[in-house]
């Protein structure tokens, strides 16, 4: 059975982006009838919160994203150190003393004399008695893992290529001869995120791992790592990543494009699931039912290479045509919360749904039928007042039906000569307060006579 993961620190609130990866997984494995672990990656103890360990579990769900299982990386450390034990018994995790001074004035030195601007391994060559100096002086080592990128001798690199077949981008290599021993742990004990994620993938059963491109180099060092721990290597795949219309990278910190902002702003999740999903392949972007209609479609293949620009406006067209193609059955209980229930609610909605850009909208549309414009009217000359007030006096007498409109502004056309939007604005704004709205036609009939007259200026 195929397990995803999806791996986000509780440091913020996810973004669209996050979002995008949570929804690779999460479509990619039930497709397939798979598991969902969501692992919140907390080792950063400082700043990681549980207010957004609760939020990140919150919109997942308002997303259709239900976990089969949620581990936190801050109870497994036990797990971790273990793993990290195993390594240096075998030498492949060594200590080392270096400042970020040191570290970056080598690097300086090696760019000079064009050397690839990697860690030397200098502090494989400390010798016992030179450790226990440096410890003795109060030292702390930060630890290092070892890639295997040499044949016999640690300071003669050679190319190593790590090879896999990507999920997205398709066959991959990283060269382990370009990159410097990964630190695994820091001076003070804590743990970075290589080792941590590579121990909870092996140990949770973790058959594909789908995350941005930003990760591609990472993986290298991952399968490393799978191979040191003798734990069976995932499937791989990296996907674009989105970036604002600027081309700017989506940021936690700034909290651009919170998935919480957006369900504030009124956004269906379906929306945004369907944007977060589609855009930056070569699917078009367009809005599903439901997760599973989505997931049927789905092939991370699909997405391009290149990152995507990501634009709100197109988001809010998506949940216009949404809203504008719901059915009653499906938002009766959203409405009936609002207070709009009744015999009148169905018709209401087929109605207004066309004029909403957000469901919460539809509040006011409904104020508007029961009680008249939610805004002071304000029309755009006396004479249009005027005229708006005569118009009423032509009601027709007898059936209130689909045919009033008709039978209504003939009458006033004949009177008054009024035609076009100098005959349909003032009446909208008469009958709406507001100068767009659903057809007037439609309307006049859901309002019936005694409510359309007291609308009269
Ligand atoms: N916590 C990591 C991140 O958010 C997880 C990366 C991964 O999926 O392996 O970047």
């Amino acid at each position: 059975m195929k397990t995803v993961r999806f791996a986000p620190s509780p440091t913020g609130y996810i973004h669209i982006g996050n979002a995008r990866t949570a929804l690779f997984n999460w479509l990619y494995a039930k497709r397939d009838g798979g598991r969902f672990i969501l692992r919140l990656d907390d080792t950063d103890q400082e700043r990681s919160e549980e207010r957004y360990a609760q939020a990140i579990v919150g919109d997942l769900n308002w997303l259709g994203i239900e976990p089969d299982e949620t581990v936190r990386q801050s109870d497994r450390f036990a797990t971790y150190a273990a793993a990290a034990e195993r390594l240096k018994a075998e030498g492949l995790l060594y200590p080392c003393y270096e400042t970020q001074e040191e570290l970056e004035r080598r690097r300086r030195l090696r760019l000079a004399r064009r050397l690839p601007p990697i860690y030397g391994r200098e502090a494989l060559k400390l010798s016992e008695e030179e450790r226990a100096d440096l410890e003795a002086s109060g030292k702390k080592p930060h630890w290092r893992f070892r890639l295997p990128n040499f044949r016999d001798d640690p300071f003669q690199p050679e190319p190593t290529p790590v090879e896999w077949d990507d999920l997205v981008r398709g066959p991959q290599q990283v060269d382990l001869a370009s990159l410097s021993d990964p630190v695994l742990i820091r001076a003070d004990g804590t743990w970075l995120y290589t080792l941590p994620s590579v121990v909870d993938d092996g140990d949770l059963g973790v058959t594909d791992i789908i995350r941005g491109d930003d990760h591609v180099t990472n993986t290298g060092v991952q399968l490393a790592l799978f191979d040191a721990l003798e734990l069976k290597r995932p499937n791989f795949g990296h996907h674009n990543l989105l970036t604002d219309p600027t081309g700017a990278g989506l940021s936690k910190r700034t909290g651009a494009q919170s998935i919480r902002g957006l369900r504030e702003a009124g956004l269906e999740p379906m929306a945004v699931a369907s944007m977060a999903t589609l855009i930056g392949t070569s699917q078009s972007v367009k809005v599903f039912d439901d997760l599973d209609a989505l997931a049927e479609d789905f092939d991370p293949a699909s997405a391009s290479k290149s990152a995507a620009r990501y634009d709100e406006t197109e988001l809010w067209a998506l949940n216009r045509s949404i809203l504008h193609e719901t059915p009653f059955a499906d938002v009766e209980e959203r409405l009936g919360a609002l207070g709009i229930d009744g015999e009148e609610a169905p018709g209401f909605w087929m109605i207004v749904r066309a004029n909403l850009d957000r469901f919460e909208d539809v509040q006011d549309w409904w104020h508007i039928v029961k009680d008249g414009p939610v805004e002071p009217v304000s029309f755009e000359s006396d004479d249009d007042r005027n005229f708006a007030r005569a118009a009423f006096d032509h009601l027709p007498e007898g059936e209130w039906d689909e045919t009033i409109w008709k039978r209504w502004t003939d009458a006033v056309k004949a009177e008054t000569g009024r035609k076009g939007r100098g005959l349909f604005m003032p009446l909208r704004l008469a009958l709406t307060g507001r100068r767009a709205g659903p057809e007037l036609a439609d309307l006049v009939v859901l309002l019936g006579r005694e409510r359309t007259l007291a609308r009269r200026p």
